[in-house]
Protein backbone atom coordinates (compact mmCIF):
# COMPACT_ATOMS: atom_id res chain seq x y z
CA UNK A 1 0.00 0.00 0.00
CA UNK A 2 1.47 3.21 -1.19
CA UNK A 3 0.59 5.16 1.71
CA UNK A 4 3.04 2.96 4.24
CA UNK A 5 5.78 2.46 2.17
CA UNK A 6 9.09 3.79 3.62
CA UNK A 7 12.46 3.61 2.24
CA UNK A 8 14.63 0.73 3.48
CA UNK A 9 17.73 0.91 5.28
CA UNK A 10 20.13 -1.52 6.53
CA UNK A 11 21.32 -0.09 9.99
CA UNK A 12 19.95 -2.16 13.19
CA UNK A 13 17.54 -0.79 15.22
CA UNK A 14 18.84 0.33 18.61
CA UNK A 15 21.64 1.71 17.59
CA UNK A 16 23.06 5.01 19.12
CA UNK A 17 23.69 7.63 16.81
CA UNK A 18 27.06 10.00 17.44
CA UNK A 19 26.38 12.84 19.89
CA UNK A 20 26.43 15.28 17.38
CA UNK A 21 23.47 13.86 15.18
CA UNK A 22 19.52 13.53 16.12
CA UNK A 23 17.21 11.33 15.64
CA UNK A 24 13.43 11.94 15.05
CA UNK A 25 10.69 9.60 14.91
CA UNK A 26 7.31 10.80 13.93
CA UNK A 27 4.04 8.17 14.67
CA UNK A 28 3.93 9.06 10.80
CA UNK A 29 6.18 10.76 8.32
CA UNK A 30 5.42 11.85 4.79
CA UNK A 31 8.01 9.96 2.25
CA UNK A 32 6.58 12.38 -0.84
CA UNK A 33 3.78 9.99 -1.88
CA UNK A 34 2.10 9.16 1.23
CA UNK A 35 2.62 8.97 4.93
CA UNK A 36 4.68 5.94 6.10
CA UNK A 37 5.12 4.69 10.08
CA UNK A 38 8.67 3.68 11.48
CA UNK A 39 10.79 6.51 9.55
CA UNK A 40 13.39 8.08 10.87
CA UNK A 41 15.37 11.50 10.30
CA UNK A 42 18.69 11.80 11.07
CA UNK A 43 20.02 14.90 11.54
CA UNK A 44 23.71 15.99 11.00
CA UNK A 45 24.65 19.10 13.39
CA UNK A 46 24.83 21.12 9.86
CA UNK A 47 20.80 21.47 10.26
CA UNK A 48 20.92 19.32 7.34
CA UNK A 49 19.22 15.52 7.06
CA UNK A 50 21.49 13.45 6.42
CA UNK A 51 19.69 10.15 6.19
CA UNK A 52 15.71 9.59 5.80
CA UNK A 53 14.55 5.90 6.26
CA UNK A 54 14.01 2.85 8.68
CA UNK A 55 17.21 3.60 10.44
CA UNK A 56 17.02 1.68 13.36
CA UNK A 57 18.24 4.32 15.68
CA UNK A 58 17.14 4.72 18.77
CA UNK A 59 15.80 8.21 18.44
CA UNK A 60 16.73 11.47 20.65
CA UNK A 61 13.25 12.63 19.66
CA UNK A 62 10.25 10.66 19.73
CA UNK A 63 6.82 12.72 18.27
CA UNK A 64 4.40 10.65 19.27
CA UNK A 65 0.53 10.78 18.36
CA UNK A 66 2.13 13.39 15.63
CA UNK A 67 3.31 13.07 11.51
CA UNK A 68 5.74 14.82 10.12
CA UNK A 69 5.73 17.13 6.97
CA UNK A 70 8.48 19.39 5.23
CA UNK A 71 8.49 22.86 6.35
CA UNK A 72 6.20 25.16 4.01
CA UNK A 73 7.82 28.07 2.41
CA UNK A 74 5.68 31.21 1.54
CA UNK A 75 7.72 31.91 -1.96
CA UNK A 76 6.08 35.78 -1.67
CA UNK A 77 6.07 38.30 0.85
CA UNK A 78 5.98 41.79 1.71
CA UNK A 79 6.55 41.38 5.80
CA UNK A 80 5.61 45.23 6.31
CA UNK A 81 2.08 44.96 4.49
CA UNK A 82 1.06 43.21 7.94
CA UNK A 83 0.58 46.28 9.18
CA UNK A 84 -2.90 47.01 7.08
CA UNK A 85 -4.62 43.68 8.66
CA UNK A 86 -7.81 44.81 9.61
CA UNK A 87 -7.48 48.06 7.24
CA UNK A 88 -9.17 49.10 4.57
CA UNK A 89 -11.80 46.55 4.93
CA UNK A 90 -14.78 49.59 5.02
CA UNK A 91 -15.83 50.81 1.60
CA UNK A 92 -18.09 53.79 2.25
CA UNK A 93 -16.83 55.43 -1.12
CA UNK A 94 -18.25 51.97 -3.04
CA UNK A 95 -16.23 49.60 -4.50
CA UNK A 96 -12.83 49.31 -4.06
CA UNK A 97 -10.00 48.26 -5.94
CA UNK A 98 -6.29 47.09 -6.20
CA UNK A 99 -5.68 50.71 -6.65
CA UNK A 100 -7.30 52.24 -3.97
CA UNK A 101 -5.96 49.41 -1.63
CA UNK A 102 -2.05 50.32 -2.55
CA UNK A 103 -2.93 54.09 -1.60
CA UNK A 104 -3.56 52.66 1.99
CA UNK A 105 -0.48 50.89 2.03
CA UNK A 106 1.43 53.71 0.24
CA UNK A 107 0.12 55.74 3.34
CA UNK A 108 1.55 52.99 5.62
CA UNK A 109 4.72 53.12 3.55
CA UNK A 110 5.14 56.99 4.13
CA UNK A 111 4.61 56.67 7.93
CA UNK A 112 6.53 53.80 9.01
CA UNK A 113 10.23 54.25 10.43
CA UNK A 114 12.61 51.92 10.49
CA UNK A 115 11.59 50.30 13.84
CA UNK A 116 8.13 50.40 13.00
CA UNK A 117 8.98 48.63 9.96
CA UNK A 118 11.05 45.63 11.55
CA UNK A 119 8.54 45.30 14.37
CA UNK A 120 6.24 44.42 11.36
CA UNK A 121 8.26 42.20 9.62
CA UNK A 122 9.22 40.34 13.27
CA UNK A 123 5.30 39.93 13.75
CA UNK A 124 4.91 38.63 10.21
CA UNK A 125 7.43 36.05 10.16
CA UNK A 126 6.87 35.06 13.55
CA UNK A 127 2.93 34.31 12.62
CA UNK A 128 4.40 32.65 9.64
CA UNK A 129 6.63 29.90 11.89
CA UNK A 130 3.34 29.29 14.03
CA UNK A 131 1.37 28.43 10.67
CA UNK A 132 4.25 25.94 9.60
CA UNK A 133 6.28 28.08 7.29
CA UNK A 134 9.97 27.52 7.84
CA UNK A 135 11.18 29.60 5.08
CA UNK A 136 10.34 32.81 3.27
CA UNK A 137 11.08 34.74 -0.02
CA UNK A 138 10.62 37.93 0.98
CA UNK A 139 10.29 40.19 -1.64
CA UNK A 140 11.72 43.86 -0.29
CA UNK A 141 11.11 46.62 -2.18
CA UNK A 142 10.58 49.27 0.82
CA UNK A 143 14.98 50.20 0.89
CA UNK A 144 14.77 53.61 2.46
CA UNK A 145 14.37 55.29 5.90
CA UNK A 146 13.86 58.62 4.39
CA UNK A 147 12.07 59.25 1.28
CA UNK A 148 14.29 60.51 -1.34
CA UNK A 149 13.48 64.16 -3.03
CA UNK A 150 12.40 64.55 -6.40
CA UNK A 151 14.53 65.80 -8.43
CA UNK A 152 12.54 68.37 -9.80
CA UNK A 153 12.82 70.02 -6.04
CA UNK A 154 16.29 69.32 -5.41
CA UNK A 155 17.33 71.04 -8.72
CA UNK A 156 14.74 74.37 -7.89
CA UNK A 157 16.91 74.47 -4.80
CA UNK A 158 20.60 75.29 -5.09
CA UNK A 159 22.75 74.06 -2.47
CA UNK A 160 20.08 71.42 -1.21
CA UNK A 161 22.83 68.42 -1.08
CA UNK A 162 20.86 65.16 -2.78
CA UNK A 163 19.66 62.88 -0.22
CA UNK A 164 21.86 60.02 -0.43
CA UNK A 165 20.26 56.28 -0.58
CA UNK A 166 20.11 54.98 2.48
CA UNK A 167 18.89 51.43 2.37
CA UNK A 168 18.38 52.15 5.96
CA UNK A 169 15.27 49.17 6.03
CA UNK A 170 17.29 46.43 4.03
CA UNK A 171 19.23 44.72 7.15
CA UNK A 172 16.11 45.46 9.38
CA UNK A 173 14.30 42.39 7.57
CA UNK A 174 16.73 40.43 7.74
CA UNK A 175 17.14 41.00 11.66
CA UNK A 176 13.21 40.16 11.56
CA UNK A 177 14.28 36.91 10.29
CA UNK A 178 16.66 35.89 12.57
CA UNK A 179 14.99 37.18 15.59
CA UNK A 180 11.77 34.89 14.51
CA UNK A 181 14.07 32.00 13.71
CA UNK A 182 12.83 31.67 9.62
CA UNK A 183 14.61 31.05 7.26
CA UNK A 184 14.63 33.94 4.79
CA UNK A 185 15.62 34.20 0.61
CA UNK A 186 15.95 38.13 0.85
CA UNK A 187 14.81 38.80 -2.82
CA UNK A 188 16.28 42.29 -3.07
CA UNK A 189 14.02 43.94 -5.05
CA UNK A 190 15.27 46.64 -8.19
CA UNK A 191 12.56 49.64 -8.53
CA UNK A 192 12.77 52.48 -10.51
CA UNK A 193 9.78 53.90 -11.91
CA UNK A 194 6.41 54.71 -10.28
CA UNK A 195 4.91 53.32 -13.65
CA UNK A 196 5.73 52.73 -16.88
CA UNK A 197 8.42 56.04 -17.90
CA UNK A 198 6.62 57.41 -15.10
CA UNK A 199 9.02 58.78 -12.38
CA UNK A 200 8.93 57.89 -8.72
CA UNK A 201 6.20 60.08 -6.67
CA UNK A 202 5.26 59.67 -2.83
CA UNK A 203 6.06 57.37 -0.79
CA UNK A 204 7.49 55.11 -3.96
CA UNK A 205 10.76 57.62 -3.90
CA UNK A 206 11.51 55.23 -0.31
CA UNK A 207 11.02 52.20 -2.74
CA UNK A 208 14.13 53.77 -5.39
CA UNK A 209 16.72 51.84 -7.27
CA UNK A 210 18.07 54.08 -9.58
CA UNK A 211 20.24 51.99 -12.03
CA UNK A 212 21.43 48.16 -12.25
CA UNK A 213 25.28 49.41 -11.02
CA UNK A 214 23.79 50.55 -7.51
CA UNK A 215 21.12 48.00 -7.01
CA UNK A 216 24.27 45.35 -7.35
CA UNK A 217 26.52 47.38 -5.03
CA UNK A 218 23.72 47.35 -2.45
CA UNK A 219 23.85 43.43 -2.97
CA UNK A 220 26.99 43.41 -2.41
CA UNK A 221 26.81 45.28 0.73
CA UNK A 222 23.93 43.25 2.00
CA UNK A 223 25.96 39.84 1.45
CA UNK A 224 27.94 41.11 4.62
CA UNK A 225 24.82 41.54 6.60
CA UNK A 226 23.63 37.94 6.01
CA UNK A 227 23.38 36.02 9.48
CA UNK A 228 24.60 32.36 8.80
CA UNK A 229 23.22 29.74 6.21
CA UNK A 230 19.36 30.66 7.23
CA UNK A 231 19.86 33.41 5.06
CA UNK A 232 20.44 33.98 1.73
CA UNK A 233 19.73 36.90 -1.27
CA UNK A 234 18.41 36.67 -4.19
CA UNK A 235 17.06 38.97 -6.66
CA UNK A 236 13.74 40.61 -8.29
CA UNK A 237 12.10 43.39 -10.08
CA UNK A 238 9.18 44.59 -8.87
CA UNK A 239 7.23 44.87 -12.06
CA UNK A 240 7.40 45.85 -15.84
CA UNK A 241 5.78 48.95 -14.33
CA UNK A 242 8.56 49.39 -12.33
CA UNK A 243 11.33 48.56 -14.55
CA UNK A 244 11.79 48.56 -18.40
CA UNK A 245 12.34 45.33 -19.99
CA UNK A 246 16.46 46.08 -20.90
CA UNK A 247 16.86 46.62 -17.31
CA UNK A 248 15.02 43.15 -16.31
CA UNK A 249 17.25 41.38 -18.60
CA UNK A 250 20.60 43.04 -17.19
CA UNK A 251 19.32 42.43 -13.62
CA UNK A 252 18.19 38.55 -14.59
CA UNK A 253 21.68 38.22 -16.59
CA UNK A 254 23.32 39.72 -13.29
CA UNK A 255 21.69 37.51 -11.36
CA UNK A 256 22.35 34.12 -13.10
CA UNK A 257 25.78 34.88 -13.28
CA UNK A 258 25.49 35.12 -9.29
CA UNK A 259 23.24 31.79 -9.22
CA UNK A 260 20.28 34.00 -7.85
CA UNK A 261 16.65 33.17 -8.23
CA UNK A 262 14.69 36.46 -9.80
CA UNK A 263 11.43 37.30 -8.48
CA UNK A 264 8.89 39.32 -11.14
CA UNK A 265 5.11 40.69 -10.51
CA UNK A 266 3.35 39.64 -13.57
CA UNK A 267 -0.23 40.53 -14.76
CA UNK A 268 -1.80 40.53 -11.14
CA UNK A 269 -4.05 43.47 -12.67
CA UNK A 270 -5.93 44.17 -15.81
CA UNK A 271 -4.69 48.46 -16.33
CA UNK A 272 -0.85 46.96 -15.43
CA UNK A 273 -1.89 44.92 -19.06
CA UNK A 274 -3.23 47.97 -20.47
CA UNK A 275 -0.29 50.13 -19.83
CA UNK A 276 1.91 47.19 -21.09
CA UNK A 277 -0.34 46.67 -24.31
CA UNK A 278 -0.61 50.72 -24.87
CA UNK A 279 2.93 51.17 -24.77
CA UNK A 280 5.40 48.31 -25.86
CA UNK A 281 2.72 46.45 -27.40
CA UNK A 282 2.51 43.59 -25.76
CA UNK A 283 1.06 42.15 -22.57
CA UNK A 284 3.71 41.96 -19.83
CA UNK A 285 4.31 38.10 -19.94
CA UNK A 286 4.26 38.12 -23.60
CA UNK A 287 7.03 41.16 -22.93
CA UNK A 288 8.93 38.99 -20.64
CA UNK A 289 9.04 36.11 -22.96
CA UNK A 290 10.60 38.45 -25.99
CA UNK A 291 13.14 39.60 -23.47
CA UNK A 292 14.28 36.62 -21.57
CA UNK A 293 15.29 33.66 -24.14
CA UNK A 294 15.43 31.30 -21.19
CA UNK A 295 13.29 32.21 -17.70
CA UNK A 296 14.61 28.81 -15.81
CA UNK A 297 15.81 31.08 -12.89
CA UNK A 298 12.29 33.81 -12.71
CA UNK A 299 9.47 32.95 -10.84
CA UNK A 300 6.40 34.97 -12.28
CA UNK A 301 3.89 36.16 -9.22
CA UNK A 302 0.18 35.69 -9.59
CA UNK A 303 -0.31 35.34 -13.20
CA UNK A 304 -3.62 36.33 -12.71
CA UNK A 305 -4.63 37.79 -16.08
CA UNK A 306 -1.77 35.40 -17.73
CA UNK A 307 -3.27 33.30 -20.95
CA UNK A 308 -3.57 29.87 -20.66
CA UNK A 309 -1.16 30.08 -23.63
CA UNK A 310 1.13 32.47 -22.42
CA UNK A 311 1.61 30.60 -19.11
CA UNK A 312 2.12 27.61 -21.17
CA UNK A 313 5.09 29.23 -22.62
CA UNK A 314 6.79 30.75 -19.98
CA UNK A 315 6.68 27.14 -18.30
CA UNK A 316 7.90 25.33 -20.95
CA UNK A 317 10.54 27.98 -20.79
CA UNK A 318 11.37 26.89 -16.97
CA UNK A 319 9.74 29.88 -15.47
CA UNK A 320 7.65 29.16 -12.66
CA UNK A 321 4.95 30.57 -11.14
CA UNK A 322 3.90 32.01 -7.80
CA UNK A 323 0.13 32.34 -6.52
CA UNK A 324 -1.15 33.59 -3.78
CA UNK A 325 -4.80 33.04 -3.22
CA UNK A 326 -5.68 34.62 -0.28
CA UNK A 327 -4.32 38.21 -0.87
CA UNK A 328 -5.87 38.14 -4.78
CA UNK A 329 -9.11 37.07 -3.55
CA UNK A 330 -8.83 39.79 -0.87
CA UNK A 331 -7.60 42.21 -3.28
CA UNK A 332 -10.34 41.45 -5.41
CA UNK A 333 -7.63 40.53 -8.23
CA UNK A 334 -9.01 37.78 -10.32
CA UNK A 335 -8.34 33.68 -10.79
CA UNK A 336 -5.30 32.56 -12.75
CA UNK A 337 -6.29 30.08 -15.38
CA UNK A 338 -4.16 27.03 -13.85
CA UNK A 339 -5.53 24.24 -16.00
CA UNK A 340 -2.57 22.99 -17.44
CA UNK A 341 -2.00 20.64 -14.41
CA UNK A 342 0.06 18.05 -16.74
CA UNK A 343 2.73 20.96 -17.77
CA UNK A 344 3.43 22.57 -13.85
CA UNK A 345 6.17 19.80 -12.84
CA UNK A 346 6.43 21.71 -9.09
CA UNK A 347 7.31 25.38 -10.63
CA UNK A 348 3.97 26.38 -8.50
CA UNK A 349 4.68 28.05 -5.59
CA UNK A 350 2.45 29.64 -2.60
CA UNK A 351 3.12 32.94 -1.31
CA UNK A 352 1.34 34.91 2.08
CA UNK A 353 2.41 37.83 0.18
CA UNK A 354 0.29 40.89 1.59
CA UNK A 355 -0.20 39.15 5.09
CA UNK A 356 -3.73 39.93 5.60
CA UNK A 357 -3.92 36.58 6.79
CA UNK A 358 -1.34 33.98 7.32
CA UNK A 359 -2.03 30.34 6.85
CA UNK A 360 -0.63 28.20 4.30
CA UNK A 361 -2.81 25.01 4.78
CA UNK A 362 -5.94 27.94 3.70
CA UNK A 363 -3.39 29.00 1.14
CA UNK A 364 -3.55 25.45 -0.23
CA UNK A 365 -7.11 24.83 -0.06
CA UNK A 366 -7.90 27.96 -2.12
CA UNK A 367 -5.63 27.32 -4.66
CA UNK A 368 -7.56 24.41 -5.62
CA UNK A 369 -11.01 26.46 -4.15
CA UNK A 370 -10.11 29.12 -6.63
CA UNK A 371 -10.08 26.59 -9.69
CA UNK A 372 -12.93 24.76 -8.47
CA UNK A 373 -14.67 28.18 -8.84
CA UNK A 374 -13.91 28.93 -11.87
CA UNK A 375 -13.89 26.15 -13.86
CA UNK A 376 -17.51 25.08 -12.01
CA UNK A 377 -15.43 21.31 -11.84
CA UNK A 378 -13.75 19.44 -8.76
CA UNK A 379 -9.68 18.20 -8.95
CA UNK A 380 -8.77 21.12 -11.25
CA UNK A 381 -5.10 20.59 -10.07
CA UNK A 382 -4.81 16.93 -10.05
CA UNK A 383 -1.73 14.96 -10.59
CA UNK A 384 -1.56 11.84 -13.09
CA UNK A 385 -3.00 9.61 -10.54
CA UNK A 386 -5.89 11.98 -9.99
CA UNK A 387 -4.51 13.27 -6.51
CA UNK A 388 -5.16 16.82 -5.58
CA UNK A 389 -3.28 17.29 -2.21
CA UNK A 390 -0.23 16.47 -3.23
CA UNK A 391 -0.19 18.56 -5.64
CA UNK A 392 -0.93 21.06 -2.90
CA UNK A 393 1.54 20.02 -0.89
CA UNK A 394 4.37 20.48 -3.44
CA UNK A 395 2.97 23.77 -4.36
CA UNK A 396 3.44 24.76 -0.74
CA UNK A 397 6.52 22.62 0.26
CA UNK A 398 9.30 21.46 -2.86
CA UNK A 399 7.54 24.33 -5.06
CA UNK A 400 8.45 27.44 -3.05
CA UNK A 401 11.82 25.86 -2.57
CA UNK A 402 12.39 25.79 -5.94
CA UNK A 403 11.57 28.94 -6.93
CA UNK A 404 13.43 30.46 -3.63
CA UNK A 405 16.92 28.21 -5.14
CA UNK A 406 16.24 26.76 -1.85
CA UNK A 407 17.41 23.09 -0.61
CA UNK A 408 14.32 21.96 1.47
CA UNK A 409 10.91 21.80 1.15
CA UNK A 410 11.39 18.02 1.05
CA UNK A 411 12.54 14.98 3.64
CA UNK A 412 15.27 14.04 1.77
CA UNK A 413 19.05 13.65 2.72
CA UNK A 414 20.68 17.08 1.99
CA UNK A 415 17.85 19.08 2.48
CA UNK A 416 17.68 21.58 5.70
CA UNK A 417 15.99 19.83 8.21
CA UNK A 418 13.24 22.09 8.32
CA UNK A 419 9.86 20.70 9.76
CA UNK A 420 6.51 20.55 10.40
CA UNK A 421 5.13 18.16 13.35
CA UNK A 422 0.92 18.03 13.01
CA UNK A 423 -0.78 17.08 16.40
CA UNK A 424 -2.60 14.18 14.98
CA UNK A 425 -5.28 14.52 18.38
CA UNK A 426 -6.21 17.80 16.76
CA UNK A 427 -10.01 17.73 16.58
CA UNK A 428 -10.22 18.95 13.32
CA UNK A 429 -8.32 15.91 12.14
CA UNK A 430 -10.56 13.52 13.77
CA UNK A 431 -11.48 10.37 11.68
CA UNK A 432 -8.31 10.70 9.81
CA UNK A 433 -7.01 7.33 8.66
CA UNK A 434 -3.15 6.88 7.24
CA UNK A 435 -4.46 7.02 3.37
CA UNK A 436 -6.47 10.08 3.67
CA UNK A 437 -4.34 12.09 6.31
CA UNK A 438 -2.83 14.38 3.79
CA UNK A 439 -6.26 15.25 2.36
CA UNK A 440 -8.15 15.64 5.92
CA UNK A 441 -5.16 18.33 6.77
CA UNK A 442 -4.88 20.37 3.78
CA UNK A 443 -8.92 20.54 3.33
CA UNK A 444 -10.23 20.56 7.13
CA UNK A 445 -7.22 21.42 9.10
CA UNK A 446 -6.55 24.81 10.64
CA UNK A 447 -3.05 26.07 11.83
CA UNK A 448 -4.03 24.84 15.45
CA UNK A 449 -3.22 21.40 14.21
CA UNK A 450 0.99 22.58 13.97
CA UNK A 451 2.55 21.55 17.18
CA UNK A 452 5.98 22.41 16.61
CA UNK A 453 7.81 23.51 13.46
CA UNK A 454 11.99 23.03 13.16
CA UNK A 455 14.14 25.31 11.15
CA UNK A 456 17.43 23.68 10.26
CA UNK A 457 16.87 21.38 13.19
CA UNK A 458 15.74 23.29 15.91
CA UNK A 459 12.30 22.82 17.12
CA UNK A 460 10.05 25.59 18.54
CA UNK A 461 6.86 24.90 19.67
CA UNK A 462 3.78 26.53 17.86
CA UNK A 463 3.55 29.90 19.14
CA UNK A 464 6.52 30.00 20.89
CA UNK A 465 9.55 32.33 20.80
CA UNK A 466 11.80 30.09 22.70
CA UNK A 467 13.72 26.91 20.71
CA UNK A 468 12.07 24.04 22.20
CA UNK A 469 12.30 20.62 21.84
CA UNK A 470 9.07 19.46 19.85
CA UNK A 471 8.32 16.32 21.06
CA UNK A 472 7.13 14.68 24.12
CA UNK A 473 10.36 12.60 25.23
ZN1 LIG B 1 3.63 41.06 -4.13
Amino acid sequence: MRGRRAPEASETRGERPPASERIVEADWTWTGGGFAPGVQLRIGDDGRIAAVGRLGLEPTLRLRRQALLPGMVSAHSHAFQRGLRGRGERFPAGAGSFWSWREAMYDLAGRLDADGFERLCLQAFREMRSAGITAVGEFHYFHHGQAREPASQRASEPGTREEPLDYALDACVLRAASLAGIRIVLLNTYYRTGGIALPLEGAQRRFASPAPEPFWEQMDRLSGDLAGPDQTLGAAVHSLRAAPPEELAAIYDEARRRGMVVHLHVEEQRREIADCLAYYGRRPMQLVLATLPAADALTAVHCTHTSREDLERFLDAGGSACICPLTEANLGDGLPDLAIAERQGGRLSLGTDSNARISLLEEMRWLEYGQRLRAESRGVLRDGAGEVARILLRAATAGGARALGLPCGELAAGCWADLVAIDLENPALAGWEPETLLETLVFGGGDDAIAATAVGGEWRRRGGTEDTEGGDD
